[in-house]
């Protein structure tokens, strides 16, 4: 078992110090995770979803199956890199489940395989890569949040429950270096339900998420001093002027405005559209003090997917590379689409939330097609014609890099040891052969 300097073992416990948790895209690189006889006994601090991320009770019959039976890893490597090479539409997704490291491995796999390659998250539309290559916006890391953030407004988002450690490193409960502690940060909220999170909040204005958009022109309007008809504004949302004016006051007076947004901001059809007028008026209150837009991403790597393959390709998401080199269609390449217009006869992916946000006809097409799948949670997608791999998981029983929902790159460790074979090991193996085939 890799243990790091500063661990203390005793018998058959090892005290692990300094863990990356991968649960969700906060990635929160300070927990003390205790292994007696290979298995995670204790985990410091105990939030929920870090439980769920370190539990590996699992028990698995086998780690390979070929059409539901039994087989050996070597044995679905080979059928796997049949199915490629027969494939002449292969789709590559689903890769935010997975390490930055694993990530490259495939991007080489969907090059040398001439396929679809797509980073994004049907579950949670993130349009940061489109928006930095059209108008640009401005953000910062979370740690610069922390310390720096007099006023936090939460925008379609309930870190409370899906990033269950943001408020006490990050945000509303955490001490910030540069920031009086005799002065409460001001905590503002918008949201079309009451949350957790909204309950923090000392103001909270209750607004459906297809009015996000009038609420930001009127944003807009009032940091340009532009004249603004108060009684269209309120039929059209439901919301005073003088509640918009109150939000703009609070967050254009603070000397670090953070805004801090989630899926029911960009989850919307004008959910580009919104972002990018809120990344104009975070430019207009930029021009007396700072402000800043930080996305509560989806985790655990979904930023990784999206970098890989900016890196590898110069595109945000979605690309074909069949023609040898990439064809980028960011409407038409992502996951959802192609499944939905049934555009590809194969898929390789990770298994994780994301298929939750495919609509029916995606779904039904994705179970139609010959399929790779790997797996580093128990899962119930058996495919019928295809592989499943189960595989190690990151930062309990592999290393690797991810990155945190603020694009700051991580170190992974691994805590116990497992029989399941690494999922970069069989994508290298993959990519091997279809380069022989080739
Ligand atoms: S907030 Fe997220 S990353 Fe942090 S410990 Fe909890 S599950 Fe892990």
């Amino acid at each position: 078992m890799t243990s790091s300097a500063n661990n203390s073992t005793e018998l058959n416990t090892t005290t692990f110090q300094d863990v990356t948790c991968a649960g969700c895209a906060c990635l929160c690189d300070d927990l003390k995770v205790t292994v007696t006889d290979n298995r995670v006994v204790q985990i410091e601090p105990a939030c929920e979803l870090a439980k769920i991320h370190f539990n590996c009770d699992h028990h698995f019959e086998t780690s390979c199956l070929i059409n539901g039976h039994h087989a050996t890893v070597e044995e679905g490597i080979a059928h796997a890199a049949k199915l490629i090479e027969q494939s002449n539409a292969l789709l590559m997704c689903g890769l935010g489940e997975t390490t930055t490291e694993t990530q490259r491995a495939i991007a080489d796999l969907a090059d040398v395989a001439g396929a679809y390659l797509d980073g994004t998250n049907p579950a949670f539309a993130d349009p940061t890569g489109v928006v930095s290559q059209t108008t640009g916006y401005i953000t910062a890391s979370l740690g610069e949040i922390r310390h720096r953030a007099d006023a936090i407004l939460f925008w379609g988002t309930d870190p409370a429950i899906t990033h269950p450690r943001h408020f006490e490193r990050y945000s509303i409960d955490a001490p910030g270096k540069f920031l009086d502690p005799s002065k409460p940060r001001t905590v503002l909220a918008i949201d079309s339900e009451t949350t957790a999170t909204s309950k923090r909040a000392q103001q909270f204005v209750k607004l459906s998420p297809e009015n996000n958009l009038i609420v930001l022109q009127t944003l807009l309007a009032l940091a340009r001093d532009n004249k603004i008809d108060a009684a269209a504004v309120e039929s059209q949302t439901g919301v005073s002027l003088e509640t918009i004016q109150s939000i703009h006051t609070q967050m254009s007076q603070a000397n670090y405005a953070a805004f801090i947004i989630g899926k029911r901001f960009t989850g919307n059809a004008n959910g580009q559209a919104c972002f990018e007028l809120l990344a104009d008026y975070v430019r207009e209150l930029n021009r007396t003090n700072r402000a800043i837009i930080s996305l509560n991403r989806a985790g655990p790597n979904w930023v990784g997917a999206a970098n890989v393959i900016a890196w590898r390709t110069g595109y945000p998401r979605g690309v074909n590379l069949a023609a040898g080199y990439p064809q980028y269609d960011p409407e038409n390449n992502t996951t959802a689409a192609l499944l939905q217009q049934k555009r590809v006869d194969a898929a390789l992916y990770f298994t994780g939330d994301w298929t939750h946000g495919l609509c029916t006809a995606a779904r039904e097409h994705l179970h139609t097609v010959p399929q790779i799948v790997l797996s580093n949670h128990q899962t119930k997608t058996v495919p019928k014609n295809g592989v499943l791999f189960q595989v190690a998981r990151p930062g309990v029983e592999t290393t690797g890099t991810m990155y945190r929902m603020d694009e700051v790159s991580l170190p992974l460790k691994q805590v116990r040891t497992t029989e399941l074979p690494d999922a970069g090991a069989i994508i290298q193996a993959l990519y091997k052969l279809a380069k022989d085939t080739n």
